[in-house]
């Protein structure tokens, strides 16, 4: 075993109530989804923080929203894009709730927005810096940026045993991991498996999926989410990189975390332990439910997201995942193992295809090969520092344009 992020036994840090939270991402999907989760306990969470890029109107509208579930307690506010974060000024009332910052604008919120917990639902690498800060902070850190862990890791890791934070996983796979392993020790548990609904060309036949629209690439047909993680699901790097996530997170060595295919998406997620129990979580695919797990520091709260009626579910059906079709799962688990630079050039490159992907410039099929290039070109090395990281990030960035640009001739 491996230090584990997670918690496992220990119990969590006594927070203040209301539970005081920033939220980054929180035009997205994510920060949406916790709005909603405020909104149903508004005597027990509090937002202190809103982070965002660019989408000034959805942010004022939240503020509104939020204003009317908390009045007279307005949330400190970033935007990371200098247009939008001018426009806002010049728009608002109170500006002052503007936080500048020199640097990064959501680190500099996390650091000052004196709240208990961070809710990660940035997109991407950017997730990186404001998770290090908060784990600095000593916050709770509700984490759904995947790509944080997949990036640094063992930067994280480093900075959460500094700080005292405690990073609790919103991704509803590993969140269902946690509800297995509750009040369980580390040292029990054997392989984690993490479900896969197998996206929306579970049953498309390879030869047809160069030929797939990026309209059919986007219906997912379970999950409500962003854009660039409903590629993901598409192409099965979002279980590639939820492999790496899961062994940072539980500290599982990668021959002991496996993936199935298991369309419906009502089992979660499964740990067996040593004696081969195995332990699963079932529920309704609605994110809202581990978001309020996470924030709310591991609380089955009541939350009204529908409920799994078993007789009707029919039968459960799991099945082998088909690297063959979709190369992503084997390259995401390969560049865990290589760990060091190879996950960060996987993630850079990932995010740079499937962008091209969503512009129109390349093909469905594209992405694999663009990951497997970049991978093959970029000679691994050690990330023993942020710099290091955001160095590897930058270059595997530019060679995976490059690559696109080859491709898309
Ligand atoms: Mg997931």
């Amino acid at each position: 075993m491996r230090p584990a992020l997670y918690p496992f036994m220990r119990p969590l840090r006594e927070r203040s109530v209301p539970l005081k939270i920033v939220l980054l991402g929180a035009t997205g999907s994510i920060g949406q989804q916790t709005l909603d989760v405020v909104r149903a306990h508004p005597d027990r969470l509090r937002i202190v923080g809103l982070g965002c890029r660019s989408r000034i109107d959805v942010l004022l509208e939240m503020l509104e929203q939020i204003q009317e579930l908390q009045p007279g307690d307005r949330p400190l506010v970033a935007v990371t894009d200098p247009v939008a974060r001018e426009r806002l000024a010049a728009s608002e009332a109170d500006s002052h709730r503007l936080v500048r910052g020199d640097g990064n604008a959501l680190v500099e919120l996390v650091r000052t927005a004196e709240a208990d917990c961070l809710v990660n639902g940035l997109v991407g690498a950017v997730g990186l810096e404001p998770t290090l800060a908060a784990a600095d902070e000593g916050l709770r850190i509700a984490l759904a940026n995947k790509e944080t862990l997949v990036m640094g890791g063992d930067l994280v890791a480093a900075a959460v045993a500094a700080g005292g934070a405690e990073v609790l996983p919103v991704d509803s796979e590993h969140a269902a991991i946690a509800q297995c392993l509750s009040g369980r020790p580390a040292d029990e548990v054997r392989r984690l498996i993490l479900t896969a609904s197998g996206g929306p060309f579970r049953e498309t036949p390879a030869a047809k999926l160069p030929r797939v629209t990026v309209a059919e690439v986007l219906d997912h047909p379970t999950w409500k989410m962003g854009p660039k993680i409903t590629v993901d699901s598409a192409t099965l790097m979002n279980k590639g990189l939820e492999i790496i996530e899961a062994h940072h997170l539980f500290g599982v060595a990668y021959d002991h975390i496996d993936v199935v295919v298991h369309p419906g998406s009502t089992v979660h997620s499964l740990v067996e332990f040593a004696d081969g129990a195995m332990l699963a979580q079932m529920g309704t695919p609605d994110m809202r439910l581990p978001l309020q797990y996470a924030i709310n520091g591991q609380h089955h709260w009541p939350l009204d997201c529908g409920r799994l009626d078993l007789t009707a579910l029919g039968p459960l059906r799991f099945e082998k995942p088909d690297t063959e079709r979709f190369p992503c799962l084997a390259l995401a688990r390969a560049a865990g193992r290589v760990g060091g630079s190879a996950p960060v050039v996987l993630n850079a490159a990932n995010e740079i295809a499937v962008a091209a992907l969503l512009a129109g410039h390349i093909r469905f099929t594209d992405i694999g090969a663009v990951v497997a290039e970049a991978l093959a070109r970029e000679p691994d090395h050690l990330v023993p520092d942020l710099v290091a990281v955001l160095e590897t990030d930058r270059r595997a960035r530019a060679l995976a344009e490059t690559i696109v640009h080859e491709r898309s001739r």
